[in-house]
């Protein structure tokens, strides 16, 4: 689908209510996730996600969220700690 999508988006799969069914890792068109040793499914290459949304939509369990990646994630993080670092020196 949105192949323009690509690496812009964040896969987050929440354990505690994953119970590791497989869905999502069996259709996930990019291969993005895997099922752990402990049968919980994983964000392997985050970066291929097309977005296309089937694992959250397909999720029995609402385990997995997939949002379009903060363009200043990066950036506002290391904002955050340098103002705290500054806090701090006080
Ligand atoms: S579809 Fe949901 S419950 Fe099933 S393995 Fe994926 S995240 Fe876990
Ligand atoms: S939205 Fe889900 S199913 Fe679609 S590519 Fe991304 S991780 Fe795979």
């Amino acid at each position: 689908m949105a192949k323009k999508d690509k690496g812009k988006s964040s896969v987050t799969v929440f354990p505690a209510w994953c119970k590791g069914c497989g869905i999502c890792v069996e259709f996930c068109p990019s291969n993005v996730l895997e099922l752990s040793d402990e049968g919980k499914s994983t964000v392997v290459r985050e970066d291929d996600c097309i977005r296309c949304g089937f694992c959250e939509l397909h999720c029995p369990d609402f385990a997995i969220v997939v949002k379009e990646k903060e363009p200043g994630a990066a950036k506002k993080a290391a904002a955050d700690k340098d103002a705290k670092t500054a806090k701090g020196a006080k």
